[in-house]
């Protein structure tokens, strides 16, 4: 594509809706917190923070630091003098503080569909436990899933399920406390995502956590979509287990290692089906015997991904002082005035994410027939946003580093993509192996 335009080839907004995202702006308590990231400064409009999350400003001189001083002059005794042992769980704590965990309950590593399979095989040992021991598991054979869901989280699912002898039953949220009613006391496990990863629509934590408990089962979720925008208050909820990734919406960079959630009181029992030496009580006794961890550390597996793990620790200081609520405030605030932008200005667009504030996350999803050539189209105006297929374009909205201003840009420059025709053209575009 061509040199990305800057904000002043972004086309003028109506002065009403100018006015009114400035006027949100200036009301808005979290402010622009754009001064601690690294952003090209072109005045492209970054709506992809929900796919990889922009550069913060502290990574790259930790990543210095860690390749140059710490690996370089510590060399293997960084694992002690360095910190480098603990930081799955220290970082795991910095994650958690914007989960509403308190300590010693996360644990930063691997990817999250590898934390998935870790969870969905403890939740069933974790049944099985509770049902006497019998080693069945009752007959709570039944993990509740969302067809809808991403699609490593029913990959994983599935083979699972196929090596625990569990029943994979299919229904989306609205429809889960049907499905509890009607075979509650088969139910092992409630696996859901907070936020739809395709229509940014939020579903009721707080309610299908209840839900799946007051019948009896464990409830699992994804925060993939949610972790750092939307309040998770695990704690609160007594929720038994939630898994994510930290490259969306915590910035911590391509490939940043994933994070898993296990309350205290499931942490003794819980039983890691990839227990590396890691995870176990004693790793440097180098015993035979496998004897787990009792504290969150039972959740890990092999030797962490060290440098991207500090990237992601200096990643998360983007959030320091930052409360998660006021983070929430200011992306409805956003995805709200891109909602009355959208109708005043492309009416005939169609938006899938529910309109109410609270059911939705930080994403917007528009249907277009021609979406891939909207989102191409876009990109070469200097809105970069993503394509789902087979229709939706999907803007993902950072309220770290993004302004009022820069979704009505977006919202503008979709208005001028359409009339010119030039998703049109776009469409024939090839298409990369990432989306
Ligand atoms: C992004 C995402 C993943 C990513 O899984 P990885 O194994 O970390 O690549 C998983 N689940 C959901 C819901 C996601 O949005």
């Amino acid at each position: 594509m061509g040199a990305v335009t800057t904000a002043a080839d972004h086309p003028a907004a109506p002065a009403a809706l100018t006015g009114r995202a400035a006027a949100l702006e200036a009301a808005d308590a979290l402010g622009d917190l754009r001064a601690r990231f690294d952003l090209p400064g072109d005045g492209s409009v970054y709506l992809v923070g929900n796919s990889l999350g922009a550069l913060p400003r502290a990574v790259a001189p930790a990543v210095a630091d860690a390749v140059q001083r710490q690996w370089g002059r510590a060399r293997v005794g960084g694992w002690n003098t360095e910190g480098w042992w603990t930081a799955p769980q220290r970082v795991g704590d910095r994650v958690g503080a914007l989960l509403g965990a308190a300590p010693g309950q996360v644990v930063v590593g691997d990817c999250t569909s590898v934390q998935l399979h870790k969870v969905h095989l403890a939740a069933a040992a974790e049944t099985r436990r509770r049902s006497g021991g019998d080693g069945r598991g009752g007959r709570r054979r039944v993990v509740v899933a969302d067809p809808g869901s991403f699609p490593t989280d029913l990959f994983v699912l599935h083979s699972d399920a196929r090596l625990a002898g569990l029943e994979v039953v299919l229904a989306s949220p609205p429809e889960v406390p049907a499905v509890l009613a009607a075979r509650g006391d088969e139910v092992a496990l409630v696996a859901l995502s907070q936020v739809d990863y395709r229509t940014g629509e939020l579903w009721d934590l707080p309610g299908l956590t209840r839900a799946a408990h007051d019948a009896g089962a464990l409830v699992l979720w994804d925060l993939c979509h949610s972790a750092g925008v939307v309040p998770a208050d695990l704690d609160e909820h007594d929720v038994d287990y939630a898994v994510g990734c930290s490259y969306k919406f915590l910035n911590g960079g391509p490939g940043a290692p994933a994070w898993v959630y296990v309350p205290r009181r499931l942490q003794a029992g819980f039983a890691n089906p990839v227990p590396g030496w890691n995870s176990a009580a004693q790793p440097f006794a180098m015993t035979a015997e496998y004897t787990p961890a009792s504290d969150i550390a039972v959740a890990r597996t092999g030797t962490p991904q060290m440098i991207s793990l500090l990237a992601l620790e200096a990643a998360l200081s983007a959030y320091d002082g930052v409360d998660v609520d006021a983070v929430r405030a200011r992306s409805l605030s956003l995805t709200g005035l891109a909602l009355e932008a959208l109708d005043a200005l492309v009416p005939e667009v169609e938006v899938v994410t529910p309109r109410e504030p609270d059911r939705r996350g930080s994403a917007l999803a528009l249907r277009h027939p021609q979406a891939w050539g909207v989102v191409r189209a876009l990109h070469a105006r200097g809105v970069e946003g993503d394509f789902r297929a087979p229709d939706v374009v999907r803007w993902g909205v950072a309220p770290l580093y993004l302004s009022h201003a820069d979704v009505l840009a977006a919202v503008v420059a979709l208005r001028a993509v359409l009339d010119g025709g030039e998703h049109l053209a776009a469409e024939a575009a090839e298409r990369p192996t990432v989306t």
